[in-house]
């Protein structure tokens, strides 16, 4: 069976083709600026030279009939005709506490997806776009929605209840709720299979590290904690966001700085992490190019971002009591040695020693700790597509059978 992959941002769209007879990727692509002017599709079919394609498309609908053309086109394409499509998975940001797994979309799904929207005012609209685009496109194909918060529902009340009344919990849902639940179940499971361990028997520290960020605690399998919280904004620094900060500074920020209603939430989630300490970039190339040519404010933006990754491993070294396997992943942790070699440094007591040679690698599965360090270290190149497709290959199936 092959499976369609969509990614549904505001402005974006990403895509994958999958043949899950042998998981094997056919093509790919995204399309970018969809509903402005100068919209375009880049399309490729693996093993091709990628083709880039100017078309207007006023919205998701046309960019995901786009996406269908390509994938049907006779030259680059990769389908006959959509019948070849068994499937769609669809990458969902929020759905609250109500689903902790992949689900088979149908009105009932969606409804409760709107009614998630408050939840994700960013991330859950674009979704469900999406969704009803090719709902609408493909009206016979069976649709999946996996979830980016589904993985985290595991976490118990002490670990995901804030301080603050209960009766906000009750009326509102405010609760953490975790995100790139994806991302961490599939380098959780990708360590347990190359360390040939099972799962069950095992204690992981996943470390996303990309433009957004957030670590895990996986105790045998189910998270038990993990740093974004309410919203995607809490947790470690990241490439625009805060992450933690004392809560009061909002209030004074905006008192001080005379801001309207939104505009502090836009400055933490938007102007701040990185980008906002270095006053640079909120690319970590940019920040390591710049404190080579001796940029203390890129310095001390990269500083301050280990330092967080590092007191997030020491709190989960504590709530697991233990460690069996470190990993990092995403855009920083597959490809700068320097971050994994700044936030592992001098964590011999916790048994974490990372190998300077192995960890000159970018982008490869393997193990990067010394043979002596009780913590096995890993590097394992996240894949949140392949991801969508399994847990749609399996709900599909389980239809048919
Ligand atoms: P992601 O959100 O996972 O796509 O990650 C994007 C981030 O990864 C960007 O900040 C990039 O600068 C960073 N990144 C990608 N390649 C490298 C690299 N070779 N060294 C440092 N950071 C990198």
């Amino acid at each position: 069976m092959k499976i369609l992959v969509i990614n549904c941002g505001s402005s974006s769209l990403k895509y994958q083709v999958l043949s899950m007879e042998n998981e094997a990727l056919l093509a790919k692509g995204l399309v970018e600026r969809i509903g402005i002017e100068g919209s375009v599709i880049k399309h490729e079919k693996i093993g091709m030279d990628k083709v880039t394609k100017e078309v207007p498309m006023k919205d998701h609908k046309e960019a995901i009939a786009q996406v269908l053309e390509a994938i049907q086109n006779p030259e680059y394409g990769v389908v006959k005709s959509m019948d070849e499509i068994g499937a769609v998975g669809h990458r969902v940001v929020h759905a609250g506490e109500k689903y902790s797994e992949s689900v088979l979309i149908d009105d009932t799904v969606i409804k409760t997806l709107e009614d998630c929207i408050e939840l994700a005012p960013l991330h859950n609209p674009p979704n469900l776009y999406g969704i009803e685009a090719c709902r609408n496109l493909m009206p016979n194909t069976p649709m999946v929605a996996v979830f980016d918060t589904a993985f985290h529902q595991t976490m118990p009340p002490h670990a995901y209840l804030y301080a603050i009344p209960y009766e906000y919990y009750e009326k509102y849902g405010i609760r953490k709720y975790g995100f790139h639940g994806t991302s961490h179940k599939y380098v959780a499971q990708r360590t347990a299979e190359k360390l040939n361990v099972n799962i069950k028997d095992l204690k992981i520290i996943t470390c996303h590290l990309g433009n957004g960020a957030s670590v895990s605690a996986i105790k045998y399998g189910k998270v038990i904690d993990t740093s974004m919280g309410f919203t995607p904004l809490q947790g470690l620094v990241m490439g625009t966001r805060c992450g933690d900060i004392d809560p009061a500074i909002v209030t004074y920020i905006r008192k001080k700085e005379n801001l309207a209603q939104g505009e502090v939430n836009n400055i933490l989630n938007n102007e701040s992490g990185v980008l906002g300490i270095s006053g640079i970039s909120s690319d970590f190339r940019d920040l390591e190019e710049a404190m080579a040519e001796g940029n203390e404010r890129a310095e001390l933006a990269l500083r301050i971002f280990a330092l967080k990754v590092r007191f997030y491993i020491g709190a989960y070294f504590a709530e697991m009591n233990g460690v069996d396997a470190l990993v990092f992943t995403a855009g920083v942790g597959e490809n700068s040695d320097e971050m994994r070699a700044h936030i592992c440094n001098e964590l011999g007591n916790l048994g974490i020693k990372l190998d300077l040679m192995k960890n000159k690698v970018r982008g490869k599965e393997t193990v990067i700790s010394t043979d002596d360090s009780k913590v096995k270290i890993l590097l394992v190149p996240t894949n949140e597509e392949l991801m969508i497709a399994r847990d749609t290959y399996e709900i599909v199936n389980r239809l048919d059978a």
